[in-house]
């Protein structure tokens, strides 16, 4: 309850000085803005703090019709942070971040974007990246917490099976070629890239990265934000990082045919490339490349392994409800040939435990497979088993289903959660 007496408190004390906030404002710039200290700029610093706190990774200020509600996503759901602040203090809210972005505090009608460091000392400092747009309501701001310690873990912190992580292990450290991380949004992929580079920042090895935006920053490692505003792209990027005599090459993320092809071509000339793509999985990440015109012996040449993954809700350990599956149920067809009677898988308690804080699951966890071709093809495919060719069967370790259902067979997850996706 203090949290939230604190907030009321500075709350009416940003009121109370509504009028004399903004008026000097304008004239100074961005960064000098953030060094001054007013009732606003302490509301905005304690609520990007307890968001930190609660291991938030995005604040939404959301304008309702008579108020604001101020919502944060921690571990991919969605939580009220503080709930009533006054639309006449939103305002002078607005402007601020506006300002503290050096974006233009006049124009309401347009979205626009910015980002801004958060933090008294540079060690300490939290990148934000800040993206306003006009709803019916008002202007919704939504912060992403960038730099976020909670999003940084090694290799061996991801939830591969032993298998996995040893396959990995092995691609990452020997050879040349390209790795590329697939999945959706919020599956994980730049966790992952982020663990990848890391075991590989030592003193012999020069990486670069390329990032939009750069979500955390590694010492060691030379990390690039684009700039769409200016035109720095990730094409521009590339072509003058190929000078900059690098060993590994991170991207994040490949969105053009021209990236791809860039790095399959750098990657066929003995260097590291490592790069996360939007694609359901690994096997669907090689049908895109193929879209994309890559010919298929280059594509096996090329690349030395594709991870696909997903994040799925992670089951308390304390509070879970274990089960037998039914032969004859919609979850033992979806088991198949895995299905045995005696063993036992697990449901949420809807109910929860305080360990849990009463939702049943605790954080996320990360299924995966791994697709490795086993040899270079001596001539290359006709068009309708290419496909097939590519990816038979030896190629995949395990399918992320199988993953899954043995993280399900764990008390890991939920079988339901797991059909919803295959
Ligand atoms: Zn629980």
């Amino acid at each position: 309850m203090e949290v939230q007496e604190k907030y009321f408190q500075l709350i009416t004390r940003a009121r109370h000085n509504m009028d004399e906030e903004l008026l000097p404002l304008v004239r100074e710039e961005p960064a000098a803005l953030q060094r001054e200290r007013t009732p606003l700029t302490e509301l905005l610093e304690f609520i990007l703090q307890t968001a930190l706190h609660e291991r938030a990774s995005d604040i939404h200020f959301e304008p309702l019709e008579e108020e604001v509600r101020i919502r944060m996503r921690v571990k991919g759901e969605m939580r009220v942070l503080f709930a009533h602040m006054p639309l006449e203090l939103y305002g002078n809210l607005v402007s601020r971040f506006k300002l503290i972005c050096g974006l233009d505090i006049a124009e309401h009608r347009l979205p626009q974007d910015g980002r801004f460091s958060f933090g008294r000392k540079q060690e300490n400092s939290l990148d934000v990246r800040l993206s306003v747009v006009p709803m019916i309501t008002g202007e919704k701001i939504v912060l992403r917490l960038l730099n976020n310690k909670d999003n940084f873990k090694g290799l061996a912190q991801l939830d591969l099976s032993e298998r996995n992580l040893e396959l990995l292990k092995h691609k990452c450290t020997s050879g040349h070629g390209a790795i590329l991380i697939a999945g959706p949004v919020n599956s994980g992929k730049t966790t992952t890239l982020y663990a990848i580079l890391s075991m590989l920042n030592q003193e012999g090895n020069n990486i670069i990265s390329i990032e939009d935006p750069v979500e955390y920053r590694i010492e060691g490692i030379n990390q690039i934000q684009v700039n769409e505003k200016i035109a720095f792209t990730f094409e521009k990027a590339l072509e003058a990082v190929l000078r900059q005599d690098f060993d590994c090459l991170a991207v994040g993320e490949i969105r053009s045919s021209q990236v791809a092809e860039t790095l399959i071509s750098a990657a066929l000339t003995g260097r590291r490339i490592y790069g996360t793509i939007h694609t359901p999985g690994a096997v669907k990440t090689v049908y895109r490349l193929l879209d994309m015109g890559i010919r298929p012996y280059i594509i096996r040449a090329a690349i030395r392994a594709i991870v696909g993954q997903r994040l799925l809700r992670r089951l308390c350990p304390i509070c879970r409800l274990p089960y037998q599956v039914q032969q004859n149920s919609r979850e033992g067809h979806f088991l198949g040939e895995a299905y045995r009677l005696e063993d036992i898988y697990y449901h949420h308690n809807p109910q929860g435990c305080p360990q849990c804080g009463h939702t049943g699951f605790i954080g996320r966890i990360a299924i995966h497979e791994i697709l490795c071709f086993s040899e270079e093809l001596s001539e290359e495919p006709k068009d309708k088993e290419v496909g097939a060719i590519l990816i038979s069967s030896d190629c995949l370790l395990s399918t992320m289903r199988e993953d899954g259902i043995a993280k399900a067979l764990a008390g890991e997850i939920q079988l339901e959660e797991l059909m919803n996706i295959f």
